[in-house]
């Protein structure tokens, strides 16, 4: 009898948690009767997460198909006696969706490519913080804006991402973008509605207003990455303080790209929402802040622990920000922002060229905003206060 590992994910990619059978153990490696683990394919990494067997709790490093068969490699080796036991299999959630993401807004951007300027997609890679996509010819910036708005519109949309099953002679009758068809028994076709269809088996999201809002970067003529959510916006204050960078880099087109975004999220109720929680929530912290000293009135600093900021903080500055004050916000889990208000000492990017030159990370900026890749980010906040102190204090 053939072994065949049932494939959960192909049913439900957004089963994170299963059960399942050993159903053989090689050293290290694991074939359970059914997983949710997607293997390593498609253009993507496998998932990471862990199996519990027993009392015990193994990391999965590396989920491989071999045919039908689909093997999660572990941190260490189980005893062969655990065979047709229960294990309970749980997927690192976060990993999964980014690549779900990432591997949607990649067939969007592909198809739209074939449907809007005929251009083929030559390779595309899948991973967690982004898609890169290799296509057929070089293309200008307005063809990539073209693209981007209609993307950007069918997210907002929510078109469906719909998949099924065939068998190979099915599978040569239907109009998808893939030239080539799999050599599988079982080919998967997936279809975003009204804009692309291809054979694929990787993992993707139900419908695109998941995707959030994606944003692009061109990476060579022929070549660009794609970002989806809150990543997309770490492109918008990327292009506030490397304006100048960018216009050089990409034409200067891609300068209305941040205006672009920032018009799409305001149409997108999700973001409409957060946005305007984030704006009452930095509000807030005009008041449960903690001011720091020095208590002269020469200037403040408050570190601001959000990690999240409105949106037109990114495009216009903090309006609210007291004029005596500097404030340090992480944005994400790379980068720090500092605002500075009218009558701060130093300007936002003086204050940085500072913590620069203490070694304690890199950026630049604008006068009003700067922003900061930290050397250390568990320990920026309190950097950047005791350099304060040594700054404003003596
Ligand atoms: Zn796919």
């Amino acid at each position: 009898m053939l072994n065949v590992t049932s494939r959960i994910f192909w049913e439900d990619f957004y089963v994170y948690e299963f059960t399942a059978i050993i159903e053989e153990i090689s050293g290290n490696k694991v074939r359970l009767d059914q997983t949710a683990f997607h293997p390593q394919g498609g253009n993507q990494p496998s998932d990471k997460g862990f199996l519990k067997i027993g009392e015990k709790t193994l990391d999965v490093l590396d989920v491989q198909e071999d045919g039908q068969v689909i093997w999660h490699e572990l941190s260490e080796e189980i005893d062969i006696g655990l065979i047709s036991k229960e294990v309970l299999g749980s997927i690192d959630i976060r990993f999964r969706f980014s690549l779900m993401k990432n591997h949607t807004a990649q067939h969007l951007i592909s198809g739209l490519f074939e449907s809007e300027l005929d251009i083929s997609t030559t390779e595309a890679h899948i991973y967690s913080s982004h898609s890169a996509i290799s296509f057929s010819r070089s293309f200008d910036v307005e063809e990539l804006e073209k693209v981007m708005i209609k993307a950007n519109k069918a997210i907002i949309d929510d078109l469906r991402v719909i998949s099924s099953i065939s068998s190979s002679s099915l599978a040569e009758e239907a109009k998808v973008r893939s030239k080539a068809i799999p050599s599988n028994d079982q080919i998967r076709t997936v279809k975003i509605e009204e804009i692309d269809a291809t054979f694929c088996s990787g993992t993707h999201v139900k419908s695109l207003g998941e995707l959030g809002v994606i944003g692009v970067k061109k990476r060579t003529s022929n070549s660009i990455s794609i970002v989806c959510s809150i990543d997309s916006l770490e492109i918008i204050a990327m292009s506030n303080t490397h304006m100048a960078n960018w216009a050089f880099e990409e034409s200067q087109k891609i300068s209305q790209t941040p205006n672009f975004i920032s018009d799409r999220l305001k149409i997108i109720p999700d973001y409409k929402k957060q946005v305007m929680e984030l704006s009452a929530s930095l509000i807030d912290a005009w008041w449960k802040t903690q001011f720091i000293k020095p208590e002269n009135d020469k200037c403040k600093l408050i570190i601001a622990p959000y990690e999240n900021l409105p949106r037109n903080a990114w495009i216009n500055g903090v309006p609210e920000i007291p004029d005596n004050v500097y404030l340090g916000v992480k944005t994400s889990e790379r980068i720090f922002l500092i605002f500075a208000g009218e009558k701060v000492p130093l300007a936002a990017n003086d204050l940085v060229t500072k913590i620069v030159e203490a070694n304690l990370g890199k950026g630049g900026g604008s006068k009003k905003l700067a922003q900061l890749k930290p050397a250390n980010f568990e320990t920026i906040s309190a950097d950047i206060t005791a350099l304060f102190y040594s700054l404003f204090e003596a």
